[in-house]
């Protein structure tokens, strides 16, 4: 099998870059159909507009209705066309983005993708993740391409709650292990192909750049100030992990993270947060050595990222609960068939209770 990487075409990343949406956008075309919340565009459009005279590059907002829904997609189609565009953004977070990727890939047409906060690393991803009207979980939609540009202002992410960007370490703490895992195991990536080095070596990256920056990251962003471990720790979340996951291949602590969903009183949790302790089943489940254990746990303390259930808002620990959990992680499908290693629901149980006993041992 063929060994395949993918990435956006351009990756954009500084202070005050959103000034120059357009003079970038005119690569791609001449009528820019700026999809972003009532309440994003209070805070882009002044920016936006500053930077676009002379671009030859003519601006149409669109408020998104709040719902990557097939409803939606189909409405900011309509809604493009009629307003004459040629080329989509994104501006704002994920659901705007997916939106944003999948109406751009019907019309055939460039999209630009615009984080305003750095809490996963979907940006860089040829993916979206269709929803009901209602919010429900419809289905993958898997794009034949990634965005043609990621624009990043560090200075618009660095002023968001700081528990986004440490909620995007979480995310990103997850790429280094589940790609080391995936490869392994010679597991299928999310583009189709299997890892390459480049993958990996960004992969290693990631994790070496959250625990080189994360604390001072999460420290500068409770001032609301974007400094360079602040910029670091965002092009780990966004693009490190962006290529990594996608490239590198997801395994268990995606899974872990996908059967957590079933405890509601998970669901005030962001998916970082369950994914970082998702990471610390994973290196359970591969027995990993203690000193890793202790790396992944100090980090996640050090930056408040949850190690233990009742961190993730788990009250009162119920096993048949849990076997929940491990059953549905270790579902056909998910990705915990990218593990190295056979393994059945009581193991993913043994190893949820193992990897909260290990994190109130340390928050102790
Ligand atoms: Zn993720």
């Amino acid at each position: 099998m063929a060994q395949i990487i993918g990435s956006p075409s351009r990756y954009i990343q500084g202070k005050g870059e959103l000034k120059n949406l357009c003079t970038y956008a005119s690569n791609y075309g001449s009528r820019l159909f700026v999809l972003t919340s009532v309440s994003g565009r209070k805070r882009v459009e002044p920016s936006i507009q500053a930077g676009m005279p002379g671009t030859g590059v003519e601006t149409v907002y669109e408020s998104f209705n709040g719902e990557c829904s097939m409803n939606e997609i189909d409405r900011v189609i309509a809604a493009a066309k009629d307003a004459g565009c040629d080329m989509i953004a994104g501006v704002g977070g994920g659901k705007i983005h997916d939106t944003a990727k999948a109406a751009a890939h019907y019309m055939g047409k460039p999209v630009i993708i615009v984080p305003t906060i750095a809490s996963t690393d979907a940006p860089c991803s040829a993916l979206s993740v269709i929803y009901t009207d209602e919010g429900v979980f419809d289905r993958y939609l898997f794009l034949p391409a990634s965005p043609n540009a990621v624009l990043v202002d560090t200075e618009v992410v660095s002023k968001a709650p700081a528990r986004l960007l440490v909620a995007g370490m979480g995310d990103a703490l997850a790429t280094y292990f589940e790609a080391r895992a995936c490869r392994q195991s010679s597991a299928v990536n999310c583009v189709g192909g299997m890892s390459t080095l480049a993958a990996m070596a960004l992969a290693r990256l990631c994790y070496e750049t959250l625990l080189e920056n994360g604390v001072s990251a999460a420290l500068a962003v409770t001032e609301n100030v974007c400094t360079k471990a602040v910029e670091n720790v965002i092009e780990a979340n966004t693009y490190l992990s962006g290529i990594g996951f996608e490239s590198g291949g997801l395994a268990g602590a995606h899974a872990i993270h996908n059967g957590l969903t079933v405890i509601e009183e998970t669901h005030a949790m962001y998916h970082g947060e369950k994914v970082a302790f998702g990471t610390l089943v994973q290196l359970v489940l591969e027995n990993a050595d203690s000193e890793e254990i202790e790396a992944v746990v100090d980090f996640c303390n050090a930056v408040g990222l949850p190690t233990t259930l009742a961190q993730l808002g788990i009250k009162e620990v119920k096993a048949e609960q849990l076997m929940e959990v491990a059953e549905l992680a270790a579902a056909e499908g998910d990705t915990l068939g990218n593990m190295p290693f056979p393994m059945t629901p009581e193991d993913v149980y043994a190893a949820i209770m193992a990897a909260d006993a290990i994190g109130r041992n340390y928050a102790e």
